[in-house]
């Protein structure tokens, strides 16, 4: 059960149904553009409703293009600007430069799939999309650079949250003590059911992970995705007290975030973004 100061939150989202929440840990940052979008204020129709960003379900390409056009304008970003990731639940980051601006939205992509993005250059907006999964934003205010990743269970289980910090550390020299992480809204603990074959794969990989489940019916789980992160976090030497969580169930509320389980998979999905402003 989310806490207190959990579900007012989620009532003052229902009441004023924004198109963007702020991310806890990142909106510190005056110089981050960031956010995770929900499902208010866009175009689509159900099961889309209403701001749906994937262009890959049956949703009119139109009308996705113009939620896309929506959130560029009340962001002050320009489409141009974005790059959008292309997720298929492996570990790879892709570096990207001033050549990817736009790619995935109003230019075709020139990278293979990617699950997270990293950059340091200055507008430049991130966006990875999401249904249920665990959006990971980094940031790091000493080189600066950012990264913007998707981690599912299977991300999880490759350890994508890890892969983001040794990219960073590789490409902009960040030091891991200098990170700041964020976990976004995804399928909490209390939602998260697994077979347990799937649980079998972290319990063999991480024995500790086993601590982070709780036995359902049958032989399946309820998995921690977010607890088995913020443990792998650590061990690539993030800072606890750098790593943010923002204790929203996707699932649980599926009225107002897209969630793959909350509505028997036909859904449309949400967006992570993630920007450094240029200084002007
Ligand atoms: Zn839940």
């Amino acid at each position: 059960m989310p806490g207190s100061e959990t579900r007012a939150q989620i009532r003052r989202i229902r009441l004023k149904r924004p198109r963007i929440i702020e991310i806890p840990g990142m909106k510190d940052f005056p110089e981050l553009v960031q956010g995770y979008t929900t499902r208010f204020g866009g175009v689509s129709q159900a099961p889309y409703e209403s701001l749906n960003l994937n262009f890959f379900r049956e949703d009119d390409p139109s009308q996705v293009m113009e939620n896309f056009r929506l959130l560029s304008e009340e962001l002050g970003v320009s489409l141009e600007d974005m790059v959008l990731s292309k997720q298929v639940h492996s570990s790879r980051i892709l570096r990207v430069y001033d050549t990817h601006r736009g790619m995935g939205i109003v230019r075709e992509r020139s990278y293979d799939p990617v699950d997270g993005l990293t950059t340091d250059i200055p507008g430049i907006m991130l966006v990875t999309y999401y249904a249920d999964c665990v959006p990971l934003y980094f940031y790091d205010p000493v080189r600066k650079s950012i990264c913007l990743s998707h981690s599912g269970w299977k991300g999880t289980l490759l350890d994508i949250a890890g892969e983001s910090v040794k990219t960073m550390e590789t490409h902009y020299r960040s030091r891991p003590e200098d990170i700041r992480v964020s976990i976004g809204p995804h399928i909490r603990v209390c939602c998260f059911e697994v077979g347990g074959d799937v649980a079998e794969l972290f319990f063999e990989k991480w024995h500790w992970s086993e601590g982070l489940a709780k036995k359902s019916r049958g032989d399946k789980w309820f998995l921690d995705l977010e607890g088995i992160i913020r443990r792998n976090l650590l061990t690539h030497g993030i800072r606890e007290r750098n790593i943010y969580g923002c204790q929203i169930c996707t699932k649980c509320e599926h009225d107002v975030f897209f969630s793959h389980r909350g509505s028997g998979g036909n859904t449309g999905t949400g967006a992570a973004l993630l920007m450094m402003r240029s200084t002007v």
